[in-house]
């Protein structure tokens, strides 16, 4: 099992992620990209200059030959891995995450990040001194590369009817949130032909105006200026801007799952394939379901993450993947997730449509949701779902066992998961009610607790 790499790469504070660490890190990320040529950013974290430099060494010292792209987005540089034609990519950004810790997200040469599994081969690298860095005579060379974020504008442009929007002329506030976003989201808005306020679009990486997290208390300035201002919407990134979250014309805060099935209606809408395929995980609202079946779709689960989403967009070609936090993978630029092509194509669609943002939400199916934490051992948290796992369904029902245990029946569906970072096992249980949701979840809660004894 890997001992750094998470469900998306490396995440941690100064303590495990130290310029030593980071440096042999790449050097074994470097290897295992047969020693290519490797795409490098970080996001606006203190942090980021100091493990920038030790990447960039690791990474010169295996051979392989960097393009540089100082401070960038996440999705920028899985954009650039493809557009490049690299062999893969470095991203050191944790995220949402605040602005002490730092991370090291990784993706091979199809800008698939790199999961947990492929994350162990990294790892036997890293941990085996026998591995030789590069003779002095076939170190690599590192190129600076300015262009990336106007390289990302300029497909994003290219994938989005911005006629209705330029027609329109819609008022925006965009909250950068001090991170990466600030260096591409206002631009790209004003390319887009809106009109537009800005919050927190200085890079800064103490964060002064919020943490990164888009939560509502954390928008709270983007709520209430969307009310005072009479904007036609409100657009906030997380730190690493794959994901994005929206505040309608009415000041509402737009929870993730709702602006992801809102991408989903659009990616099918625009798809001309007969058949076409949706990629999400098992966790995700039966809303995707809805709306893929609506439009004659398939879709496909995976387990829980980012890396698998993209495996699987790629191994079948689907035409929209993503997650119900508010990540949506737009295929025709990389199979990461792009917080900024999300906004572009909700923006399009609403001006496109002339339905504000409201009714766009309002108008998706919706379900209602109860959800619990039964705290635990470690060993219990995996037991017990393998032991459910063994117990008969009921008529009706079907199982689905990717990841922890998913269960459909008439009531609703439910999910059992064990946390990857704490002793607890999750439940979240989905209904046409809140009654029933909270039915179902108390019904899987007693049976967890009763294999608990
Ligand atoms: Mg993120």
């Amino acid at each position: 099992m890997a001992k750094y790499f998470g469900t998306n790469g490396i995440r941690a504070k100064l303590d495990v992620i130290t310029p030593e660490f980071v440096s042999r890190m790449s050097f074994a990320f470097g290897v295992w990209c047969k020693r290519g040529k490797v795409i490098l950013a970080r996001d606006t974290r203190v942090s980021g200059p100091m493990l920038h430099h030790s990447a960039l060494a690791g990474l010169i010292s295996a051979g392989c030959d960097v393009i540089d792209l100082g401070v960038s987005p996440a999705p920028t540089v899985e954009l650039m891995v493809k557009k490049l034609k690299a062999d893969g990519g470095i991203t050191i950004t944790a995220s949402h995450n605040p602005p002490e810790w730092n991370a090291l997200k990784f993706v091979d040469k199809n800008s698939v990040a790199v999961s947990w599994e492929r994350g162990e081969e990294v790892e036997r690298i890293f941990e085996d001194p026998n591995v030789p860095r590069a003779e002095w005579n076939k170190l690599g060379k590192a190129t600076e590369y300015k262009l990336a974020i106007d390289d990302h504008i300029a497909e994003i442009l290219a994938n989005v009817d911005t006629k209705p929007i330029k027609t329109k002329r819609p008022f925006i506030v965009l909250d950068c949130a001090n991170g990466t976003g600030s260096l591409l989201a206002p631009t790209l808005f004003r390319k887009l032909g809106c009109k537009i306020l800005t919050l927190n679009a200085q890079p800064d990486g103490f964060f002064p105006g919020h943490n990164s997290e888009p939560t509502p208390e954390n928008l709270a300035d983007l709520i209430a200026s969307v009310k005072a201002t009479g904007a036609d919407m409100g657009i906030a990134w997380d730190g690493d801007c794959d994901r994005v979250i929206f505040i309608d014309e009415k000041g509402n805060y737009i929870i993730g799952d709702k602006s992801y099935a809102l991408s989903v209606e659009i990616a099918l809408s625009e798809s001309r394939e007969k058949k076409p395929k949706v990629v999400t995980t098992v966790a995700t609202s039966d809303t995707i379901k809805d709306i893929t079946r609506k439009h004659g779709g398939e879709l496909i689960y995976t387990k829980v993450g980012g890396p698998y989403l993209a495996e699987e967009q790629i191994r079948c070609k689907a035409v929209s993947g993503g997650e119900e936090a508010g990540g949506v993978i737009w295929p025709a630029l990389s199979p990461g997730k792009d917080g900024f092509a999300t906004a572009a194509k909700i923006l399009g669609h609403v001006c496109r449509t002339g339905k504000p943002l409201s009714r766009q939400i309002n108008s998706l199916p919706h379900y209602y949701n109860s959800k619990t934490r039964i705290y635990c051992s470690a060993e219990q948290k995996f037991a017990v779902i393998e032991k459910l796992k063994l117990e008969p369904l009921e008529k009706g029902a079907e199982s689905l066992t990717l990841d922890g245990l998913r269960v459909n029946s008439k009531e609703g569906w439910v999910i059992l998961r064990p946390s990857g970072t704490e002793h607890l096992i999750r439940i979240f249980a989905e209904a046409k009610t809140p009654k029933k949701a909270k039915a179902l979840m108390e019904k899987y809660e007693r049976k967890v607790r009763e294999l608990l004894k």
